[in-house]
């Protein structure tokens, strides 16, 4: 049941997942809006709230479904899904494509409560000391796709060193980054703000002034993380801001250098790891001032990240496109994962629950429309 998110042929993956029912949505009268086929291929969205239910905005009769609509995708992980399985099938075949040279791009879409940190790293970082010290002690049940694709990369690495000998060297480097209001700010430098993105014809894409960081082990490169994510965070609250209101990246960067005949042969590819903000719509009466410069850049960001994809897979499809890149920094950013020798999968999270449906239909549209056009 669990495969071929990553066809060979194509760079862009689209799969869907489904959380399990938090307490909160129980309460408020948890009802599921959502089933999953059996092949993990589709999903039906197939209820109208019933009256009585608080949703997260109104609903205006005019909108949503009033029948059940499937959306057919790469892959769909219904709540049962594991951490382990999404990483068999989504973060396994990115860390090997990355160590065969191909930049990568593993991106997580959704509302705010969807589970996107926690699809990426797992149980928050930021409730309690005992969550950290479980993520401290290595891979755990809970663990997300970041710490266990770093534990793939880093022990590849050492298994095709300890077969290429002296011959080989490799280096392991990583940033952490987040787009707030269309501006780059090092989350490991945390005064540093609007660095600038700039495009070079050997590197390719690379932030002016942004730290990087040389790590050996997956538990060190990991820590670097979890440092970043605490300062998006904790700046975040600083400004009286909302860190989902931010898109964070983290940069990893492996270069491997080998003797060939004599020849220094020398290769970098890159693996970047988004959690990007949450993709739902201000209300109108809240969005004011600061606010509602959030939301511009934000809808900016994500409208772009759409355009982008779509403009790349009909290019595959032998249209020849401009690729609108440059329509945002995230896109400018992440130009090199997104298009040419690279592998993308977006993953959209979605909460099961009536009580998001409006929001649900919105991720889920905007997947479909980065896949299918
Ligand atoms: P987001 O980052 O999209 O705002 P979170 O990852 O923080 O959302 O998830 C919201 C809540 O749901 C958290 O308490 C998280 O632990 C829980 N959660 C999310 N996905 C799952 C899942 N697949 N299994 C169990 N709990 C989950
Ligand atoms: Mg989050």
């Amino acid at each position: 049941r669990l495969h071929v998110p990553l066809p060979e042929e194509v760079n862009v993956s689209v799969v869907v997942r489904v959380r399990p029912p938090l307490e909160r949505e129980k309460q408020l009268g948890y009802s599921k809006c959502l089933s999953v086929d059996s092949l993990g291929h589709s999903l039906t969205v197939f209820q109208m709230p019933p009256p009585g239910i608080s949703t997260d905005i109104p609903f205006k009769p005019s909108s949503p479904q009033p029948t059940p609509r499937t959306f057919t995708f790469d892959y769909v992980a219904d709540e049962s899904v594991t951490q382990e399985e999404m990483f068999t099938a989504v973060g396994k075949p990115m860390a090997h494509a990355c160590l065969q040279g191909y930049h990568c791009c593993l991106i997580a879409y959704g509302q705010t409560g969807a589970g996107k940190t926690y699809t990426m790293e797992g149980p928050s970082l930021h409730t309690s000391f005992n969550d950290l010290d479980s993520i401290d002690s290595g891979i755990t049940e809970k663990s997300g796709l970041i710490p266990r694709i770093l534990e793939t990369i880093f022990l590849i690495l050492a298994a095709e060193k300890a077969q290429s000998g002296v011959d080989v060297e490799f280096s392991v480097r990583c940033s952490s980054l987040q787009i707030y209001n269309e501006q780059v700010e090092d989350l490991l430098c945390p005064n540093s703000t609007n660095l600038t993105i700039h495009e070079d014809a050997k590197i390719g894409m690379y932030v002016e002034g942004l730290q990087e960081i040389e790590v050996q082990t997956p538990e060190a490169t990991y820590e670097v993380l979890k440092r970043g994510s605490l300062n998006r965070h904790v700046g975040a609250t600083a400004m009286n801001a909302e860190s989902s209101r931010s898109h964070g990246v983290f940069i990893l960067s492996v270069e491997s250098q080998r003797q060939d005949l004599g020849i220094l042969n020398r290769r970098v590819s890159r693996f970047y790891l988004v959690d990007l903000a949450g993709s739902e719509r201000q209300k109108q009466t809240e969005a004011v001032g600061l606010r509602l410069r959030e939301s511009g850049s934000i809808n900016r960001s994500l409208s772009a990240l759409g355009n982008v994809i779509k403009a790349l897979l009909e290019t595959t499809e032998g249209k020849i496109r401009h690729i609108p890149y440059r329509d945002s920094k995230l896109t400018y950013l992440l130009k090199d994962a997104l298009g040419g020798n690279s592998r993308c999968t977006l993953i959209a999270n979605v909460s099961p629950s009536i009580i998001n449906l409006e929001e649900t239909i919105c991720t889920l549209k905007f997947a479909q429309r980065a896949k299918y056009i």
